[in-house]
């Protein structure tokens, strides 16, 4: 299979942006080797600038559930083209969506449009703490919340310590107001409240975790961040940015039984277009500006071209209900996974939650970032090459979510395990 185009192009890139890129992922750092330019998508596929096809299971990092072009999305945002393409002004599509999200998500009953996951939780944090007039934001290490500074911090030496940035550029002032903690660890999250209750603005997670690869919480885990969130007038912040509409139309929380006080979304609800949303009570959200004091703003928010692409996905998917169908597609992938990992001798384990799923490359079962972090990413590079060369694209990561979406047939199913077949034999020779 021929790259010289995609080569060529990001030779060029490497010039214009740094790393070639507009966000770090799609360079294949952690799997070495070029990164694929794509020239264009249609339902489960990704074409590239040389003309090679790929069955995707990215679909842009999951906002494609419905697979790339579906008709009701491109003619939805064709004629929201026409009337205009950005007013900075209201609109009724916006109450639309609006609308949706509220009904689908048993915890909005208000919900505020932005333009990014990354704003999402951003604003989500911000409105914690002005809630609740305290400092603290408790988040989990092997969870992402998009590039915000006071989520990108790592633990502290100890676990319950206030943590360290985990970037340069992130100051040390900002990373002291986050402390990181153990997903899964509820004896850690007890730890933690007792001794700085009294400071914790919010708790944000991933309700099912689809950062590390895909890990789901306990039960107990997540009964303790509800409890001790109410027991000391903390928030608690469900990051629904990659399950919200993915893992149940009402999201991991309907899935779990497990009510939030906010939940942040993106991905899904634009429909492959820049949308991000945070909701709650109506209580808690009234106190965003205008109808509170807590700053939020946006020129692009609400973009009708976005919101076209939100309303007509999350339509099609209340309507057309692809759940359970992707459920049955999932599960075909993981029975067909698994057993061509043993027929090839590689030891690995599977996180799976409805069409979110990762073949973790190690034979214990993969529960927070220490157990995730001991996966073999040699193999996993290898394996991802080898599917590459076959003609399927998987996360360029072990520690990302792979996505089946409703453009996938059984034969593209099929095809894929056969192709992981192969690939895993090739990584257990090597
Ligand atoms: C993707 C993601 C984000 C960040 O969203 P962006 O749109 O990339 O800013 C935040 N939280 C979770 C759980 C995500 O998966």
């Amino acid at each position: 299979m021929s790259r010289t185009k995609s080569q060529l192009a990001f030779a060029r890139a490497k010039t214009l942006m740094p790393g070639g890129v507009n966000s770090p992922a799609r360079a294949f750092g952690a799997v070495g080797g070029d990164p694929i330019f794509i020239d264009r998508a249609q339902g489960a596929y990704l074409y590239d600038l040389d003309g090679n096809r790929y069955i995707d299971y990215i679909g842009s990092w999951g906002p494609m559930i419905l697979g790339h072009g579906h008709p009701k999305v491109v003619e939805a945002v064709t004629r929201a083209l026409h009337r205009g393409t950005s007013y900075g002004a209201p609109t009724e599509a916006e109450s639309e969506l609006a609308e949706l999200v509220i009904e689908a998500v048993p915890s909005i009953e208000k919900v505020r449009l932005v333009n990014s996951g990354t704003e999402a939780t951003m604003s989500a944090i911000r409105l914690a703490r002005g809630y609740t007039g305290r400092d603290v934001i408790v988040k989990f290490a092997g969870n992402y919340h998009g590039h915000v500074d006071s989520l990108l911090v790592a633990a502290g030496s100890s676990a319950a310590t206030l943590g360290a940035p985990n970037s340069p550029g992130v100051t040390c002032g900002t990373a002291r107001d986050t402390l990181v903690l153990r997903y899964n660890d509820a004896a850690g999250l007890h730890a933690a409240f007792e001794r700085h209750g009294q400071e914790i603005a919010g708790v944000i997670l991933e309700p099912v975790v689809g950062n590390m690869g895909v890990v789901k919480p306990s039960e107990e885990f997540l009964s303790a961040a509800r409890t001790l969130t109410r027991q000391y007038g903390a928030l608690l912040i469900f990051d629904e940015v990659m399950t919200g509409f993915r893992v149940a139309y009402g999201g991991a929380q309907s899935l779990l039984g497990v009510t939030p006080d906010l939940t942040t979304l993106g991905k899904i609800i634009g429909g492959g277009l820049p949308v991000g949303a945070y909701g709650g009570p109506a209580a808690i959200m009234d106190h965003v500006l205008p109808a509170g004091k807590v700053f939020q703003a946006g020129t692009l928010s609400g973009n009708p071209l976005a919101v076209a692409a939100g309303i007509a996905t999350l339509k099609v998917l209340r309507d057309e209900n692809p759940y359970p169908r992707l459920h049955a597609l999932a599960a075909r992938l993981v029975g067909g996974l698994e057993q061509a990992a043993r027929d090839a001798d590689v030891a690995c384990s599977v996180g799976w939650c409805e069409s979110m799923l990762t073949l973790f490359f190690s034979s214990q079962p993969v529960t927070d970032w220490d157990t995730a972090s001991r996966c073999d990413t040699k193999r996993y590079a290898r394996y991802f090459w080898g599917l590459v060369e076959r003609g399927v694209y998987m996360p360029c990561s072990q520690f990302e979510a792979l996505f089946v979406s409703a453009a996938h047939t059984e034969a593209d199913i099929d095809a894929t395990i056969e192709a992981a077949r192969q690939a895993l034999a090739e990584t257990a020779a090597a």
